[in-house]
């Protein structure tokens, strides 16, 4: 029996076990992909939101500048990209100007630091590769970059160092409500827990719906990204806004935390909750969108594509709640700014279970840092000899595009990565230019050797994504009946 299981291990629900491990708890986290963090939490802009975007009546609006003051702190514990590096909201018609103070006045009632609206001329000076029609920009320095999938693995990491356990590939297909509190099936097993968090993303409606019918509903709107070649990293330096639409903050420049620019994301509503298509479509909006802003920047730079779903409630804003079945909590429609406010979210969400009778002991020893993994391509020459001669390992390079080791890909592995996609977002072997198109197989190798299972249960992403066929050896007696 467990105190809490989280449903869910996007980064809400890895922000909660976290949280929640600091705590004298028997804690659990259930996620159904092979790893944490392969929802929307690994397919978005990676921006942690300046602070001043969402209105002071959502609780969008209360958790985006709590969450965003936060996150310096869990990048130096975590060992997560994050670097600061500010937005511009940028106006190209006079009718947008009052838009840019209403910000500003929203920015500053809740305490946003630096706003600043720039002239024509300083917006020249300091970003000179974006076009000359635009009349005004708001300079909001708050504004930070993170790689959010790091940030998910560090998040669980810490926690469970700290006593939490984590299933990942067991989707939850029922949830029974007993004396004790709940039964959570799977189809490998049960699990038994006092207290159930449902962070469940774009399907949180559906684990509500587990255990009340009459709940909120989620409404899945898709955004395409797209990544450019290194080329022109550098051609902005800030996070690039538009005035936003009515239904997302519009297509963003965004200069990454490992410094390629990414262009996007579109707002498209679907039906299809594992709808992650791009599209023709989508690329032409987005660069005809990015090219009015600057200029040079071409949709032949794009080097890969991705699209994520965001979590709209019916609410249009978070739901954090107590649910009407007693130990059952909603944290769902955590749409944009979701990633900026989790770590919010998260204490909050503490102190709801506190507030409603859980008892919560501090324990003894908690253990707030993990040690991140190694970076071969930011060690100076001598810290590269003395690796090497450590560890051979650090002298074989791997992936070729961004310069990382076997060792670092063997530490992505010792520390939970289990497919492709795993090894990539943990150390960044085959994000380059080429994509993974040299160091593929070699990185499959490494999976293999390590986890000792055969080439061809190697994935990208979990079960599906295979990548290569059984040889005839590996098919057994009955495969081959
Ligand atoms: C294109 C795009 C760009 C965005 N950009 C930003 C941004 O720049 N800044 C920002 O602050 N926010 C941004 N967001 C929003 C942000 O990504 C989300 O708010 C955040 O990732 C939501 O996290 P989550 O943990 O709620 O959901 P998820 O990451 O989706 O996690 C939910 C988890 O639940 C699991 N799950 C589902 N069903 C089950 C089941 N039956 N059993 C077990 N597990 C289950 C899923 O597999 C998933 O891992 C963006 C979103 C999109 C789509």
């Amino acid at each position: 029996m467990y105190d809490v299981i989280i449903i869910g291990g996007g980064i809400i629900g890895c922000a909660l076990a976290r949280e929640l491990s600091r705590y004298n708890l028997r804690l659990a986290l259930i996620e159904k992909e092979v790893e944490v963090g392969f929802g929307t939490s690994k397919t978005n802009s990676g921006i942690i939101h300046a602070g001043h975007h969402s209105s002071a009546e959502t609780l969008k609006g209360k958790f985006e500048w709590a969450g965003n003051q936060r996150w310096d702190d869990l990048a130096c514990d975590l060992k997560f990209g994050f670097k600061r590096i500010g937005e511009l909201l940028i106006a190209q018609k006079p009718e947008d100007l009052q838009y840019l103070q209403d910000l500003k006045k929203q920015g500053e009632a809740r305490g946003v630091t630096g706003l600043e609206i720039w002239s024509p001329k300083r917006i020249q000076k300091e970003e000179p590769n974006l076009t000359h029609t635009i009349i005004q920009a708001l300079h909001a320095p708050t504004a930070a970059v993170i790689n959010p999938y790091e940030a998910c693995f560090g998040l669980i990491e810490c926690a469970r160092q700290n006593g939490a356990e984590l299933f990942c590939g067991r989707p939850v297909v029922s949830i029974e409500q007993n004396d004790a509190g709940f039964s959570i099936q799977t189809p490998q097993r049960k699990f038994h827990a006092r207290i159930i968090l449902n962070a469940a993303g774009i399907f949180a409606d559906r684990i509500a719906a587990m255990v009340d019918a009459d709940n909120f509903k989620i409404f899945p709107r898709k955004g395409e990204e797209y990544m450019l070649d290194r080329r022109l990293q550098g051609i902005v330096t800030r996070l690039i806004f538009p005035i936003p639409s009515a239904t997302s903050k519009g297509v963003l420049i965004i200069p990454t935390v490992d410094g390629p620019i990414m262009v996007g994301p579109t707002a498209e509503d679907v039906n299809n909750r594992e709808d992650l298509s791009t599209s023709f479509a989508g690329a032409a909006k987005i660069f005809a969108s990015v090219r009015k802003v600057c200029p040079a920047i071409s949709e032949r730079d794009t080097i890969t594509e991705f699209a994520g779903l965001r979590a709209v409630s019916n609410t249009n804003d978070f739901i954090i709640e107590p649910s009407p079945v007693k130990g059952f909590y909603n944290i769902a429609g955590i749409q944009s700014p979701g990633l900026t406010a989790a770590p919010a979210i998260a204490t909050y969400v503490t102190d709801m279970l506190r507030a409603e009778g859980l008892a919560l002991i501090e324990k003894p020893v908690w253990k707030k840092d993990i040690d991140g993994p190694p970076h071969f391509a930011r060690m100076t020459a001598k810290e590269r000899k003395a690796a090497i001669r450590k560890d051979p390992a650090y002298g074989r390079i791997v992936c070729r595009c961004e310069s990382i080791t076997e060792a670092e890909i063997l530490y992505a592995i010792k520390h939970g990565a289990r497919t492709l996609d795993g090894v990539k977002f943990r150390v960044r072997a085959g994000m380059g230019r080429c994509q993974g198109g040299f160091c593929t197989t070699r990185i499959m190798d490494l999976l293999a050797q390590t986890l000792g299972v055969p080439l061809h249960k190697i994935t990208k992403r979990g079960q599906g994504s295979e990548v290569c066929t059984p040889r005839r050896d590996d098919i057994s007696v009955e495969d081959k009946a």
